[in-house]
């Protein structure tokens, strides 16, 4: 590890100002931060610690919707009362991370800025588009069997990590900046990150010195939710595929949904296709295979995760049955 100044930040407008500076960057948690340090992958010359920061509440919003501080621990958010009960996909998906150890160190802000696992990410010897811009992609002719099937590029076929981040796409949430000269704005998560294009190294649209310090949940959709995530292990193992979804069902019929994918893009991969192939049909398992099918229609495998393009539609139609008979048994309820 390569040497490095450090200051705790006592504010969040001191720690924009500090983090503006040349070779310096946040942390929080450090859950990946400092392995990524150590492996000299990233070598930030200044830490800001915004871990002390006052933001890590969770408060309810006047129109039924629910803010969560950027420095909220994961263990805090996933055991909140509030959002077991009126946003259980975020929940469970936040169980669905890491270990105990982890969520209880893991911040919101951190989990949404996790950096993929793609093994050649981490291999300073191979290839790597995303850490050494123009250096190529070993993951394309090697080892891919986690990586994407939708969204990729020719520069990047990396998938990204986070469970927490695919809930919060198909609830639609809003992330919230604070910027290096103090301005305020925030961004609809479906906005946050970037495809890879020609620069997988740009992952987000973050401005320099910009902190996260919150995610505001709209209020919470009608209807069930769920979060199902396929793995090789059973825990601290990162998705296959997952899938996030809200199904609102009248009658026998789909009313409405929202589905996302963990797992399979550069992003957490929001798929309108499919929750138009799901609006106004027959809530069968015939009507989810035709969502699956339009959401897989552009996948492409690399060989070693073709599998995943079949795996992606059977976790979905799953995950829908599951969450049209949670949307019944809360409607019976
Ligand atoms: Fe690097 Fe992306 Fe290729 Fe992995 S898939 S080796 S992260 S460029």
């Amino acid at each position: 590890m390569r040497p490095f100044t450090y200051e705790r930040a006592t504010d969040a407008r001191a720690a924009v100002a500090a983090a503006s500076r040349p070779g310096a960057t946040f942390i929080s948690g450090g859950t990946n931060l400092l392995d990524l340090m150590k492996l000299e992958i990233e070598h930030p010359s200044h830490l800001v610690d915004i871990s002390r920061l006052p933001l890590g509440d969770i408060e309810e919003l006047p129109d039924g919707g629910l803010r969560i501080g950027a420095q909220a621990a994961n263990s805090e958010v996933s055991a909140d009362a509030r959002v077991r009960t009126s946003y259980p996909v975020l929940s469970e998906a936040l169980v669905a991370g890491a270990s105990g150890q982890l969520r209880n160190m893991a911040s919101v802000g951190g989990n949404l800025l996790q950096r993929t696992r793609c093994p050649y990410f981490y291999d300073t010897t191979a290839g790597c588009n995303k850490r050494d811009p123009g250096s190529g992609c070993a993951a394309i002719g090697g080892f891919n069997r986690t990586h994407a099937i939708l969204g990729a590029s020719d520069a990047c076929i990396a998938t990204h990590p986070s469970d927490m981040a695919v809930a919060m796409t198909a609830l639609e949430a809003r992330i919230e900046l604070l910027g290096a000269d103090g301005t305020a704005r925030d961004v609809a998560i479906g906005d946050f990150y970037l495809l890879p294009g020609d620069t997988p190294h740009i992952e987000t649209v973050l401005r320099p010195g910009e902190m996260i310090t919150g995610v505001v949940l709209p209020p919470p959709p009608p209807g069930g939710q769920l979060y199902r995530k396929v793995r090789d292990r059973a825990s601290y193992e990162f998705a296959l595929v997952s899938v996030a979804a809200v199904v609102l069902v009248d009658g026998e019929t789909v009313a409405d949904a929202r589905v996302a994918f963990g797992g399979v893009a550069h992003k957490p991969w929001r798929s309108v296709a499919a929750e138009s192939a799901l609006r106004d049909r027959p809530a069968t398992m015939a009507t989810y295979r035709s969502a699956a099918e339009a959401a897989t229609r552009d996948a492409v495998g690399r060989g070693g995760n073709d599998f995943k393009i079949e795996l992606a539609r059977r976790t979905l139609c799953r995950t829908l049955d599951q969450a049209a008979r949670a949307a019944r048994a809360t409607r019976a309820g």
